[in-house]
Formats: C-alpha cells, structure tokens, sequence
C-alpha cells in the first residue's frame, strides 16, 4: 500500500533518513520505533505528503508522493485517515464539529447525512450522543483520544496513520484504547502506519516492526525477529521500556 524507495531527509546540517526502503503491506499493522529525533515523526509526515523528503520516491497506493497532482494528492487524503500525537482536536470546535470537519471538507454530503455518520463514528468508539456536543476542554484524556480516533475513521479510510496513539494515558485506558484499535482494524480491513515508544502498544498491535537508528532501518521484522536482533538501540529499548 505505500512503497518507499532510497529516501533521504535533511534538513540543513542535519541529517535525518539515509537511503531508507521500506513497504507497507495491506492490512498490516507496522511500526515505527527509535530514538527521539531518530525521524520516525518525519517519515510518518511524509508519508502522509505533509513534507517532502530531499531525495527518494514514496508511493501510496500506487501512485507517487512526488505527482504534484492535486486530485491524486486528495485522493490519497481521501483514502487515510490520522491520529495525531495527543489527539489534537479543535479546541474551538465541539466533539460533533471536529468528526464532522473531514466529512464537511472532504465529501458533499447534506447535514443529515453528516449528522448520522458522525454519531455511528462516534458510536463505534464508544462515545455515547451525550458528549457530542460537548467542547474538548471538558473531556478526558481517553475521551480526547477516541474522539480524535472517530474523526481519524470519518471517512472510512483503507490506511490508518498512528503517531503516539498511547501517549499520556494511564496503562488501564492505554489498554482499553489498543483494544479499541484492534476491534475497529478489524472491522474496517484498516492498514496502520504507527509510531509508539510504549512496548505494550507495539505489541499487541504491531504485525511487523522497522527499527529507525543511525538514519537508516537497521531491522525490520515481527517482535521476536526484532528482539534478537543485535543493535544498541534495540537492546537498550526492550531492557529500559
Ligand atoms: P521523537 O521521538 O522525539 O518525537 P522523532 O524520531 O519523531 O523524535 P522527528 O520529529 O522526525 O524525530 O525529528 C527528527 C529530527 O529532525 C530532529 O532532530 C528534529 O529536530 C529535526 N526536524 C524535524 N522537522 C524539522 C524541520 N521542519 N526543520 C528542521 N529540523 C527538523
């Protein structure tokens, strides 16, 4: 689903990616992990065509991220969907207006339509018609992510992007919220592109896992193919976290 040829990412003096490959396969479920500032955000931005890497060629569903066609760029926003490190919702917007946003922006649908999708959405990530109107200052931190989740799934997208998708919850909803995503990965037939620091996370979810260190992916592989594999990095990851 997105195939990824000999990129390289600098900005500057700095170097971030050097000669990076790597696919994605449909209905997979691949993570991102290393260091901080090892530009696992980075790859994940331009995956999702919000940068553009200073060299390399990156193709989501079969079409190239360097096309500056603007329908087939849309047609790919389309086709995925993101969830953002702490949820970023709208803080001006309520819970109703943020899932509504995508479908508003991005489909021609009347307002009944838009009101019935949003509230299935929200439905399915357990976010019960009272808190719709609600404006996310008043929500939970769980609550914030699931919304975010909903506005992510608004548009039915075949390609999930995960940044962080665990971060600031406590194990218990940290738990709950991973279950959540593996019910509706499911249910949807959802690809994800994730990137976590949180071993628990990336391993009740992750099919495959791409380790970034030293600019480059130095293993690629289920857990127990990464475990064993011998770089700093990886031994200091699965003994610290
Ligand atoms: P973390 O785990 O801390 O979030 P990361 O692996 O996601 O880190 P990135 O956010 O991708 O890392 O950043 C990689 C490096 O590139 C960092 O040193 C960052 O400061 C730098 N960087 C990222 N974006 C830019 C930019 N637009 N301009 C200049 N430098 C940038």
């Amino acid at each position: 689903i997105i195939e990824i040829e000999a990129l390289h990412t600098r900005f500057g003096q700095l170097v971030v990616h050097r000669d990076i490959n790597l696919c994605v396969h449909y209905h997979e479920v691949l993570t991102l992990v290393g260091g901080s500032g090892s530009g696992k955000t980075t790859l994940l931005r331009q995956m999702l065509g919000l940068e553009r890497p200073s060299k390399g060629n990156i193709r989501v569903f079969g079409a190239s991220r360097c096309d500056c066609d603007f329908d087939l760029l849309r047609n790919i926003r389309n086709r995925s969907g993101v969830l953002f490190q702490q949820g970023a919702l709208f803080s001006a917007l309520s819970v109703f207006d943020n899932v509504a946003l995508p479908l508003r922006e991005l489909r021609t649908l009347d307002e009944r339509m838009i009101r019935d999708l949003v509230m299935f959405k929200l439905d399915m990530v357990a976010i019960g018609s009272q808190h719709a109107n609600k404006m996310p200052a008043n929500l939970s931190g769980g609550m914030v992510k699931r919304v975010a989740l909903a506005r992510a799934l608004a548009l039915d997208p075949e390609l999930l992007f995960l940044d962080e998708p665990t971060a600031g919850l406590d194990p218990e909803l940290s738990e709950g919220f991973v279950k959540l995503i593996l019910a509706l990965r499911a249910e949807m037939n959802l690809t994800i592109v994730m990137v976590t620091h949180d071993l628990e996370t990336l391993s009740a979810l992750s099919n495959r896992i791409a380790v970034l260190a030293d600019q480059q992916i130095v293993a690629i592989g289920n857990l127990q193919d990464i475990r064993h594999h011998q770089h700093p990095f990886i031994n200091s990851f699965f003994k610290t976290v």
